[in-house]
């Protein structure tokens, strides 16, 4: 029997310290201070960011969108997405080798498992070895710190859509309600199989980025590389040899640069969709070089046409402003600005207007046609609003029913209005009228269309 799979082999990645992987570091603090602290955060009486979806309310600092803000997140995932393209166009990688939640929990589970098991000699040895005290005890803690994260993890991303400090006191009275417990697992047990088990597995089988991103890149494009010209003919010396003599390349053939590999490539092989561009087999590299007192740069980022051309870092960094990076940094501009005039000067308070369902059109007190309304008024705002309502599109067109509503703040409420037309002053049929909600603070108007109906006597 000849299996068509290859039998997945286990990559121990080596540490490995350097300037890229500082700046990993760094990424994975910032982003995770920003993940972990920002549902703790107040402002004024509430949460600062919070996605109420009960109350189908999302707090982001002073902002409160309202699902009709919709537009708003459309926005940002363009964003993001154009963001992902110029960053690739720049410098291919370059959010899945430091920012990506993938990698970014992968560093913090690895860190842990080299804090219990030791480094990728030690982790391999005691994988190979029989069972052991001293093996059982050093699995059960890196368990036990894995499954920590992992649950605290799953804890501050519900804490994003019910509010932290409730979510703790009914976690600590075990009074979680059902889905709430579902999602702190769910979402706990993704990052503990997905950073524990399946890490380079995501990137190579699972993400549909490591597939298309390769039609972004282009010959001017950032990648980690290796220097073929330099590098070879490969081969161990000693760190006193000549290699003038010995017709070597400067690489030694230490095999570092793929141990260090978290996706288990080698890079002396040329691009491969596999490298997530973390820069660790540049970071490794280096350390030899220094080692065997040849320049850096063996391995280093840089362009295909940097590497044929020989170009200087001055001469790379001028091609990376290209007519695409200037077309995509321009339409990121544009969004981004459009986007933030859009909130700047967005109206505090949205209207619904629906007709009553119940009461098409019926004669009134007076000898008029009445009309009636739902008006939904929802107050975008932090602080009571007051609102007057008109109506016109008709002569001889009025409210009614009450015209001043007051909103208590970030509340939305039903209001029926009660419109009357002088029962002579249409002919039967359908007529286009508008409300106008104007708030009395700002004096900002919302108009929203709806039709009055005169019916056959
Ligand atoms: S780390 Fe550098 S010297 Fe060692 S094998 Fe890789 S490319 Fe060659
Ligand atoms: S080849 Fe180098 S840059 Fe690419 S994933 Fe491996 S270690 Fe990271």
């Amino acid at each position: 029997m000849v299996s068509l799979y290859e039998a997945h082999k286990k990559i121990y990645p080596r540490s490995v310290s350097g300037l890229f992987s500082r700046w990993r570091w760094a990424l994975v603090w910032l982003t995770q201070l920003v993940f972990y602290g920002l549902p703790w955060l107040e402002w004024g009486q509430r949460q600062a960011v919070l996605f109420d979806l009960n109350a189908k309310r999302f707090y982001i600092f002073g902002l409160v969108l309202y699902p009709q803000d919709f537009i708003y997140l459309t926005g940002i995932l363009v964003v993001s997405a154009l963001s992902l393209f110029l960053f690739t166009a720049v410098a291919g990688r370059l959010w899945c080798g430091y920012a990506c939640p993938q990698t970014v929990y992968t560093e913090i589970f690895l860190w842990l498992e080299k804090l219990t098991e030791g480094d990728r000699s030690a982790r391999m040895r005691r994988d190979a070895a029989p069972w052991s005290l001293d093996k059982a005890w050093r699995k059960t803690a890196k368990q036990v710190l894995w499954v920590a994260v992992a649950l605290w993890t799953g804890f501050t991303f519900v804490g994003y859509f019910t509010p932290i400090h409730e979510l703790g006191r009914e976690l600590s009275q075990l009074n979680l309600s059902a889905w709430e417990t579902f999602w702190v697992l769910f979402y706990g047990f993704a990052t503990y199989g997905n950073a524990g088990y399946m890490r380079e597995q995501v990137c190579l089988h699972m993400c549909p980025y490591a597939r298309f991103q390769s039609a972004m890149f282009d010959k001017d494009t950032l990648i980690v590389t290796y220097d073929q010209e330099r590098g070879e003919p490969r081969g161990a010396r000693s760190r006193k040899a000549d290699l003038s003599t010995l017709n070597l390349g400067s690489c030694v053939d230490c095999s570092l640069c793929v141990q260090v590999c978290p996706t288990g490539i080698d890079i002396r092989n040329g691009l491969q969709y596999q490298c997530i561009g973390c820069g660790a087999c540049a970071d490794v590299c280096d350390t030899v070089m220094d080692k065997m007192g040849y320049p850096r740069g063996l391995v280093k980022y840089s362009t295909e046409n940097a590497v044929n051309q020989h170009w200087t870092k001055a001469q790379t960094l001028r091609h990376v402003l290209r007519p695409r990076v200037l077309i995509y940094s321009g339409i990121l501009g544009a969004i981004v600005v459009a986007m933030g005039v859009s909130l700047a000067l967005r109206t505090p308070f949205k209207v619904d207007v629906v007709r009553d369902r119940g009461t098409l059109a019926r004669m009134a007190n007076g000898g008029k046609v009445e009309n009636v309304f739902r008006l939904q008024i929802m107050n975008a705002t932090e602080t009571s609003q007051g609102f007057q309502l008109t109506v016109d599109g008709l002569p001889g067109l009025a409210i009614a029913s009450e015209q001043d509503v007051v909103i208590e703040s970030t509340q939305a409420r039903w209001v029926a209005v009660r419109v009357q037309l002088p029962f002579d002053a249409a002919q039967p049929g359908t007529y286009p009228i508008h409300f106008r909600i104007t708030a009395q603070q700002s004096a900002q108007t919302v108009s929203e269309k709806s039709v009055f109906i005169v019916p056959k006597n």
